[in-house]
């Protein structure tokens, strides 16, 4: 290794070339990845608890993926599905239509980010309905984009000095249990919305996270699904599942929304979608799905061949390597790690452990008693993680919030390393 390849140089670089605005959790640069494990340019491994921010479900460079990248690169790269069709895209849209989480005909569109699926979820919602308002819930997080920005109920730091919000979004308060918001809470919130400020006649849809990425992996309950369900059902609105964190098996089933027992009427989907490469889509009733006249949908990248290949590799994978069975075993391991902490007064005390499957996070708190979150603490928690080689996110409200994010792929052996690298940091922190 050169002096210029170092984390070091690379990040001076960085600073002066690329805005602050772009945040880093870590100020490392990579060389190289396989299933659960980034090397560094500096050659020192670390034990991915992120996958890139929830991307990497089937582990860096899955050789099934790869292989199918590597056969669609020899084929071709780009036509622009507007222009020329391809099989995989249609291929990709089948496979995802049959295992849609509601009954009926299915029909899936693709794009590239999970902002731009957002955006369209949103503007399909609108069409199909002829209605222009959406609802949102505080602490939910839909991107980084206008109209996702404007969905997305936390300020700081991804609206702070943004300006004025896409118009005709409301929102209301999410029930979490250990913050007294209970599901009755938001139905009253709800009532009191329509009384007030828009009429549900006025409403397209109500959008969600089942599980709250960003806001702290927070799960939205079957009563509080049952509920906006029925609230949609009495006034013609569509439910929006945003599975864009939570899809394609960490929850321990394929969408976590399953769990509840709820039938959507769209479904956003990206990040472990296609296993590292850039793909997201809108899943919906078909119905609903082809109320956009033609020309209406689309974008000069949306559904490339690459990510289309890349995507029938990873619902190959989940299914063969039995993804959905293993985020439970990776989430009981999780646990037996975790747990002993709920209730230790050594080191930094924890609390509010949540999430199904391999999805789980936990919070970090000043004290037990008092319940006040301590973001600093679970930061400091992170940073001994990476000391000790491992990288793992925080998340939520106050950064109080560490959240699990491995491969599914991950084997026992990094599993447990991880975990033991996790469970010494916040022993000592
Ligand atoms: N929705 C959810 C639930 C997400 O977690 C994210 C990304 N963290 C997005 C939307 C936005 O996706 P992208 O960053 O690809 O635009």
């Amino acid at each position: 290794m050169s002096n210029s390849d170092s984390n070091a140089a690379l990040l001076a670089r960085r600073q002066a070339a690329v805005p602050r605005g772009v945040a880093s959790a870590t100020s490392l640069f990579a060389a190289k990845a396989e299933n659960s494990a980034i090397t560094d340019v500096e050659g020192r491994r670390f034990i991915d608890f992120a996958s890139g921010i929830g991307v990497v479900a089937t582990g860096h460079r899955h050789p099934r993926v790869i292989q199918a990248v590597q056969e669609q690169l020899g084929a071709f790269t780009h036509t622009a599905f507007q222009v020329m069709g391809y099989e995989p895209y249609v291929a990709l849209a089948e496979r995802l239509n049959a295992i849609a989480p509601f009954k009926g005909p299915a029909k899936s569109i693709f794009f590239t980010t999970g902002a731009e699926a957002v955006e369209n979820a949103v503007k399909i919602a609108r069409i199909a309905t002829g209605r222009p308002a959406i609802i949102s819930f505080t602490g939910a997080f839909h991107g980084r984009t206008m109209m996702t920005a404007s969905l997305t109920g936390k300020i700081v730091p991804y609206k702070q000095g943004g300006g004025s919000s896409a118009p005709d979004i409301y929102r209301v308060p999410f029930p979490i249990s250990h913050r007294r918001i209970s599901v009755e809470d938001t139905m009253r919130a709800l009532t009191a919305l329509f009384y007030g400020d828009v009429e549900p006649t006025r409403v397209a849809a109500i959008i969600l996270e089942p599980v709250q990425g960003e806001g702290g992996f927070h799960v939205a309950s079957a009563e509080l699904m049952k509920a906006l369900r029925h609230l949609c059902d009495q006034h013609g609105i569509l439910l929006i599942s945003d599975e864009i964190q939570s899809g394609f098996g960490r929850t321990g089933r394929m969408f976590a929304i399953e769990h509840t027992g709820v039938e959507p009427d769209l479904v956003t989907m990206a990040k472990s979608l296609a296993g590292g490469f850039p793909l997201s889509g809108v899943l919906g009733r078909a119905a609903i799905m082809d109320s956009v006249e033609p020309g209406g949908l689309g974008g000069t990248y949306g559904g490339s061949p690459i990510g289309c290949a890349a995507a029938l590799a990873v619902l190959d994978v989940i299914e063969k390597e039995e993804l959905l069975t293993r985020a439970n075993q990776i989430g009981a391991v999780i646990r037996s790690y975790i747990e002993p902490h709920l209730t230790s007064d050594e080191g930094a005390p924890l609390a509010n452990f949540r999430g199904y499957g391999a999805m789980l996070a936990f919070d970090v708190l000043k004290n037990r008693a008092t319940g006040e979150p301590d973001g600093a603490r679970a930061k400091r928690i992170a940073a001994l993680a990476l000391e000790a080689g491992l990288i793992v996110l925080t998340c939520g409200t106050f950064g109080e919030t560490v959240r699990l994010l491995m491969p599914l792929t991950i084997g026992d052996s990094d599993l447990k390393q991880g975990l033991k690298i996790l469970s010494d940091a916040i022993a000592k922190a």
